[in-house]
């Protein structure tokens, strides 16, 4: 079945009903203005009192004139963005019947695009479940039919992927286009269009004038526009779903997560507490935003706050390396924020290197970063203390590791003060609103060895504490973690796996068994990570996925990814696996594949007298292999599952 747009936007006209329009209204009188945030704000304050969820694109409501986004086609305010998913709204609504709670999929380009749509997904009441082009169409099926999309949204420039899909399922289609503004754009979209936003139908005279409005002048001027609140109350938002997120399936199908507005407010809350988010950061997003680290982080925690995003359509190191440094930026538009997965962080030094060879140009680039950066962060896999360590020598800035799922979004991290608590290998203590527990294995089950605590975030809404107002009150002190239990243990390290609980974690999977019945939690309401982690100084440290990253051998248990970091050291070596490969006398032998710099040689013997002098005898590698390139995912990160069917065999022939 298919619908076109023509036809939806008829539906449009004739089931277009009002859907909730508020006493809410931002004017553009400046004395006036702030009375009436100041009325917002209280109301929020007191929805979320009440058990509500404010939706992020309702924040808007409270800095409209704000700068929003910077991606490559344009600037945007928060007005702009808010009127332009406003537009969109009413068609999704129309599509739906006004009927909301249904899931909705949609791709989208890293830009605009992406947040208007799902706005507009938000303001009707109904489920965003995003998904990548990076995917082959088998994937997208299965996240479409797994999600039980009612509706589909593209962005016209994935028409092609889509369309066939959509019809083989099914299901209607929606798309969305950029622009053309006068300039011929050939049905591409992308690429050299000078337009902002996207639009539903780009002949509609409607939809022309919010972009003709949502653009910005030559001098950049901020507009102040007379918007109006969309969607249902904050009240109706706190008991209902935002958004599914699909884990990355390494040891199942993947699983849609099941995001809440009340989560969702939550983690950004905690965010707020424990990285000082304010709306004077510019941050820079390279980050793919069908994963929470994209998601959350870059985007939804930033526009939360009022903050500036400098979106670029992927992560390319030169880019990224232009926009650190600030080339050709406005001040006001110069990034201060990163957040980046060790893949991007290890690309970036390596380019370094190349690209940056003289003495002056060095301290030029330490100079600028360690003035004009407020937080980097790495995240989302293990980051190898050699760029922990190398990151500091080129930026004079201590990275802030931190650990996060999709199930949880940000669980652990590092301190944000004081720097110096950033500690090499580790990943801090709970964020607010989570509670972290190690347990070991035991035959009657998990035997809990020791819980640390946090408490939950305050999820008012401060514009002091956002730095909205003059008065820029401080988050110190919002961040206090306490153990709660432990056990006795001999050398005060505990180790086990990594239990978490609270508001900030997920409490279902879509379309999966209820959270009791479910093996992903304890009898107690426990989420199992399914991560092996060791707690000890008062820092949790990750070791690895159980299933793939523990490897038992000869009796010992040893964790890939600190192996994996002292390979890293090596001078010869660009990237590293370490994967346990069956073997009938130890069980499983530690075998590596590494990727080595360019021109250099490695033998296994030299690996492991370099490797031997950070790890004991037992976690050497006893087999290596050399490639040209890595499995990697969208993410980054090491795809062990890939890395096992290409290289296995070699490796196991190697071991003979
Ligand atoms: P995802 O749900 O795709 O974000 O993957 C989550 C997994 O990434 C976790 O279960 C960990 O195995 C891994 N991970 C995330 N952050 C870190 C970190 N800082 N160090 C090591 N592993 C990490």
């Amino acid at each position: 079945m298919e619908f076109p747009i023509r036809s939806l936007r008829i539906i449009n006209r004739l089931l277009r009903k009002p859907f909730g329009f508020s006493a809410y209204r931002c004017v553009s009188n400046t004395a006036v203005k702030e009375e009436a945030t100041s009325e917002l704000l209280t109301s929020f304050n007191q929805d979320i009192k009440s058990g509500g969820a404010v939706p992020v694109f309702r924040r808007a409501l409270l800095f409209p004139s704000r700068v929003a986004l910077q991606d490559d086609f344009g600037t945007y305010t928060y007005a702009a963005l808010y009127e332009a998913a406003t537009a969109l709204s009413k068609d999704i609504a129309a599509q739906l019947s006004g009927e909301t709670e249904y899931t909705i999929s949609y791709m989208c380009s890293n830009d605009a695009s992406h947040i208007v749509v799902q706005w507009a997904i938000w303001m009707t009441g109904n489920i965003a479940v995003p998904l990548t082009p990076l995917h082959p169409a088998e994937m997208l099926k299965y996240y479409i039919t797994d999600s039980g999309s009612k509706l589909i949204i593209c962005l016209q420039d994935y028409e092609k992927i889509l369309r066939p899909v959509s019809e083989e399922l099914a299901k209607p289609l929606l798309v969305v286009y950029r622009p053309k503004d006068g300039t011929d754009d050939q049905g591409k979209g992308g690429q050299g269009i000078d337009g902002q936003g996207i639009d539903s139908q780009s002949n509609d005279d409607e939809l022309k004038e919010i972009l003709r409005r949502m653009k910005l002048g030559k001098d950049d001027q901020m507009k102040d526009f007379s918007i109006s609140d969309v969607g249902p109350s904050n009240i109706w938002y706190g008991g209902t779903e935002a958004m599914l997120i699909y884990t990355s399936g390494t040891t199942s199908k993947p699983k849609g997560v099941v995001w809440t507005h009340r989560m969702l407010s939550t983690q950004i809350s905690s965010l707020h507490a424990a990285w000082q988010y304010c709306a004077q950061d510019v941050v820079l997003h390279t980050l793919p935003l069908h994963h929470i680290h994209g998601q959350l982080n870059s985007l939804n925690a930033s526009l939360a706050a009022g903050a500036r995003i400098r979106m670029l359509p992927s992560f390319v190191s030169h880019s990224v390396w232009a926009r650190l440094l600030g080339t050709g930026e406005r001040e006001d538009a110069r990034v201060s924020v990163w957040h980046g997965v060790p893949a991007m962080y290890a690309r970036l030094a390596a380019d370094y290197d190349k690209m940056f060879a003289d003495k002056k140009t060095r301290d030029y680039v330490r100079a600028t970063l360690s003035a004009r950066m407020r937080l980097m962060c790495a995240g989302s896999a293990a980051l190898p203390e050699s760029l922990f360590k190398k990151w500091e020598e080129i930026s004079g800035m201590r990275l802030l590791e931190r650990y996060g799922m999709s199930e949880c979004g940000m669980a652990l991290s590092n301190p944000y003060r004081p720097v110096e608590g950033r500690t090499l290998g580790c990943v801090g203590l709970p964020l607010p609103g989570v509670s972290a527990r190690l347990a070991a294995a035991t035959d009657n089950g998990l035997d809990p060895l020791v819980t640390v605590e946090s408490p939950d975030p305050d999820t008012q809404i401060s514009v002091d504490r956002l730095g909205l107002t003059s008065n820029k009150e401080s988050y110190e002190g919002t961040w206090k973690t306490s153990v709660a239990e432990h056990k006795l243990s001999k050398d005060g390290v505990f180790e086990g796996e990594l239990l978490l609980k609270g508001p900030a974690v997920f409490s279902r999977y879509w379309n999966r068994a209820p959270q009791l019945e479910s093996p992903d939690f304890t009898d107690d309401e426990w989420f199992r990570t399914g991560d092996t982690a060791s707690f000890s100084d008062n820092k949790f440290k990750i070791l690895g996925r159980t299933s793939i990253d523990i490897i038992k051998t000869g009796g010992y248990k040893v964790s890939a990814l600190q192996v994996e970091s002292a390979i890293l050291e090596h001078p010869s070596v660009a990237d590293a696996a370490v994967l346990g490969i069956d073997d009938d006398n130890y069980g499983e032998i530690i075998a590596t594949v590494v990727v080595l710099k360019e021109k250099a040689s490695l033998t296994l013997k030299e690996l492991k007298d370099d490797a031997g002098k950070r790890l004991a005898p037992y976690q050497l590698p006893k087999t290596m292999l050399i490639v040209d390139q890595m499995p990697r995912n969208a993410m980054g990160k090491l795809d062990k599952k890939v890395i096992k069917q290409q290289f296995g065999d070699k490796l196991v022939m190697k071991k003979k």
